[in-house]
This record gives C-alpha cells, sequence and structure tokens, in this order.
C-alpha cells in the first residue's frame, strides 16, 4: 500500500517540500516514467494550479514584470510527478490532521503538508484594502494600483507596512515595501514627473531616526522618510491619524502583518500567539502526528528576531519538512532543522543591494557576488528565469 500524502497550496513552500521529498525531482523524462512504475507515494496537491512567483511583482512599477510572465499553471509540473491535483480551496483540517476537507470534498492521508501561505492581518488599521493596494495582494492587487498612478499627473504616494512580531519574527512585508518606493521613484524620473509626486515611506515598526543601507537609499531618492508613523486609520483620499488630523494621499500602497489564514484557526490545527500554524523546529506541527507546515502560514521556534517570511526561508523550511516527513513514515524520529537566513536583493532599478544575515552568519553564495551593484538585477532576474524554467520544464 502506497503511503497517502496531501499537500495544502500550490504556493514556494509545497513546491519545494514536493521536490524534496521525491528522490528525481530534476529528471523529468526518466522521473516520469520510474514514478509511474514504482512511488512509495500516493501525492495528491489541493490548490488552485497556478503559482505567482511575488518577488517580481514590484517591478510592474517599471513594466519590466508582468502578471502573464510572472504566473504559471502548476498541473503539468504535478503531473510529471504523478501528483494528482484537486482545484479546491481548504476550509478545515479535521482528526488530528488526518482528513482535510475542502469546498468539495473530503481527503484522508497518511501525512499531510500545509503550504497554504498568509493571511494579512487587514484588520489591524481599519480601511486596509479599501482605501489601500497592496503588492501582496497579488498581480491584479498591484494592476489596480498602477492603473490609477498612470492616470495621476501629479500627486502624494504613501508606501508603508506593518510587521506582525508577536511570535518573535519579522512577519510581514518590509523589503518588499522599500523596495516598491524606490521604483516609484525610478518610474516617475523616467516618465519626467518626480518633482510632481511626494514618495513617503511610513512604518510604525522602524524607529524615527533609524539609520542605514536603506535608510540611505531612500535618502538619496528624495523620499520622505515617516518612520514610527502608523495611520488610526485609511480613508477617502487619505489618512486620519491618532489626534484625528487628515493626512492627505493620492495612492497607498500598505501591506499589513502576516499570519495564517482564517480557516486555520478554527481547525484542529494549534495557532500560535501571533496567528501561525504552531510548528516546532522541525516543521512539525505541535502536538499532532506526521503533520507538517511551512512558509509563510507557519510560525519558528526559538527564531532570531530579524527572521522574515521569505520564499527563500520556505525553502529551508520545507527542505527540512520534507526529510523529517521521509523519516516519521519510516518509523523514525524527526532530526532536520533549517538554518534562518535572510536574503534578499533589493531592487531599485538604478542599483541594487543585497540584504542579508544569517544565524551562523554563512555569507549568500560563498560571496561571490557583491553586496551592493547595480549588476545584483541580472542575478535575482537569473533566478527568477531559473526557477520558472525549471516549474515550467523540469
Ligand atoms: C511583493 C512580494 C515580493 C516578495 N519578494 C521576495 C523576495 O525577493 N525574496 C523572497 O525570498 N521572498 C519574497 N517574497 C515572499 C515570498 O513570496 C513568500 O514568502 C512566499 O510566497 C511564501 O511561500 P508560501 O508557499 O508560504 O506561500 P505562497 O507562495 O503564497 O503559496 C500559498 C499557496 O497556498 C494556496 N492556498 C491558499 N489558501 C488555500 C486554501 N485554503 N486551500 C488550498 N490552497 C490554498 C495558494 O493558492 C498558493 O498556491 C515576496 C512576497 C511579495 C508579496
Amino acid at each position: 500500500m502506497k503511503t497517502k500524502i496531501v499537500i495544502i497550496g500550490n504556493g514556494f513552500a509545497s513546491l519545494f517540500f514536493i521536490g524534496y521529498l521525491l528522490s528525481l525531482p530534476v529528471f523529468p523524462v526518466f522521473a516520469f516514467f520510474v514514478r509511474r512504475i514504482y512511488s512509495r507515494y500516493d501525492i495528491t496537491v489541493i490548490g488552485n494550479g497556478q503559482f505567482i512567483y511575488f518577488p517580481a511583482i514590484p517591478e510592474f512599477i517599471t513594466g519590466k514584470k508582468t502578471k502573464d510572465g510572472i504566473t504559471l499553471d502548476i498541473r503539468p509540473w504535478l503531473w510529471r510527478r504523478n501528483i494528482h491535483f484537486i482545484d479546491d480551496q481548504v476550509v478545515d483540517v479535521q482528526d488530528g490532521g488526518r482528513t482535510v476537507l475542502t469546498t468539495q470534498g473530503r481527503y484522508t492521508n497518511d501525512a499531510l503538508f500545509i503550504g497554504t501561505g498568509p493571511a494579512f492581518r487587514v484588520d489591524d488599521i481599519p480601511g486596509t484594502g479599501i482605501h489601500t493596494f497592496s503588492p501582496c495582494g497579488g498581480p491584479d492587487d498591484m494592476n489596480a494600483f498602477m492603473q490609477r498612478l498612470n492616470t495621476l499627473q501629479e500627486g502624494i504616494i504613501y508606501v508603508g507596512f506593518k510587521l506582525n512580531k508577536l511570535d518573535g519574527f519579522v512577519a510581514g512585508r518590509g523589503g518588499q515595501m522599500y523596495e516598491c518606493a524606490c521604483l516609484f521613484d525610478y518610474a516617475l524620473k523616467e516618465k519626467g514627473l518626480r518633482d510632481k509626486f511626494e514618495i513617503h515611506l511610513f512604518s510604525p515598526d522602524i524607529a524615527p531616526g533609524e539609520t542605514g543601507a536603506i535608510t540611505d537609499r531612500l535618502l538619496e531618492r528624495d523620499i520622505i522618510l515617516d518612520y514610527g508613523y502608523e495611520p488610526a486609520e485609511f480613508i477617502d483620499g487619505g489618512m486620519r491619524d491618532v489626534d484625528g488630523t487628515f493626512r492627505k494621499a493620492d495612492l497607498i500602497l500598505f501591506t499589513p502583518g502576516i499570519r495564517a489564514p482564517d480557516w486555520v484557526q478554527q481547525s484542529c490545527l494549534p495557532v500560535s500567539v501571533g496567528g501561525h500554524i504552531a510548528v516546532d523546529r522541525f516543521g512539525c506541527v505541535q502536538g499532532l502526528d506526521k503533520v507538517f507546515a511551512a512558509g509563510d502560514c507557519s510560525n519558528h521556534e526559538n527564531p532570531p528576531p530579524w527572521v522574515p517570511h521569505q520564499a527563500h526561508m520556505a525553502q529551508l523550511r520545507s527542505q527540512a519538512a520534507a526529510k523529517n516527513m521521509r523519516a516519521v513514515l519510516k518509523g523514525k524520529e524527526p532530526t532536520h532543522t533549517y538554518r534562518f537566513e535572510l536574503s534578499c536583493i533589493l531592487n531599485m532599478e538604478n542599483d541594487a543591494i543585497w540584504l542579508h544575515a544569517a544565524n551562523d552568519d554563512k555569507p549568500p553564495f560563498w560571496n561571490i557576488f557583491p553586496r551592493h551593484s547595480r549588476k545584483l538585477i541580472t542575478v535575482k532576474n537569473l533566478f527568477e528565469r531559473l526557477y520558472l524554467f525549471y516549474l515550467r520544464y523540469l
């Protein structure tokens, strides 16, 4: 009897998980036949079938990336691996993880992996999502923002983020919002409109007066720093401050902190103080047998305070979770942990910096790349092309 594995979600965490779970992840023709003749696992993925390469969304601002270019149908990739696909939304997990309920069906499993990605704390600041746009809302939300921006010849743009730090790490999207602010500066200069626009960067999570490489890049671009600022409410035409003052904003790009999706909160899955699926350092969901989670939906055990949710972290976590699932399915204890690493190239179009921190102080890619150079944009694009090529053809 094959072991039945159910995987929720078809984003970064789930695809990395599959890649590390299967013993022949990158020899497609060979693997295609081998997995049909012999396979220990009967794998089912439940999701929407669309993979979105989120890191490219800020580049909608310069027009270099589009929805079609960064969205792909993941079903052929799954088919090549002999993985069943269910086009549906999970609404609940029951029986200690053994049963997954979707809007249309019920799926049992011997082992479960959860990679449903994030939900955003939109209730944190009233008016979020009604009077704000976000690159984290996906390509359509970012396109809607760009359409509005393209109708303006002058104005005030606020770019901001709020983090969820309740679980001891950075559950939010700071780096992406810095990137968006710098790309607005570039795109508006290209159009000869920069002096007609004010660009503000706000976040209640950055201390006023904060210095550093990112702040220097923002100041170089005359971006107004509203560090420490949190609006009481987003309203039509701007924001209302705590003291009731109205702040005009023609457009607001804002990303709230991250937690696990709503359905998780009512399921049998344990939830952390910050609202994530509670996992241990092996990626095992706490208190449940053969249930694993990774990526933006889950927290960390003893994280360093600087670690963010990233595709890159999802990869490291999914790798450990896949190895541990293989171990527990053989009756062994989970032993594989993962490194904590922040690694991200901040693309400003006319410049780029590599933001990096690691709990073991290892540099990115043996330090072969510069930390501050426009050439890093080529490197970032190369990672994207390679990953999308892998998903499209291998
Ligand atoms: C604008 C932007 C820029 C970014 N830039 C970078 C970067 O430069 N570098 C980096 O490392 N990271 C970056 N990130 C972060 C990175 O994209 C996320 O950390 C990563 O996508 C998390 O992977 P995930 O699998 O947890 O979630 P996702 O990739 O969001 O995947 C979640 C999956 O679950 C599915 N799903 C959701 N709910 C359900 C449900 N109920 N039932 C079934 N399926 C469901 C979704 O359809 C999706 O397939 C960026 C993110 C954004 C938004």
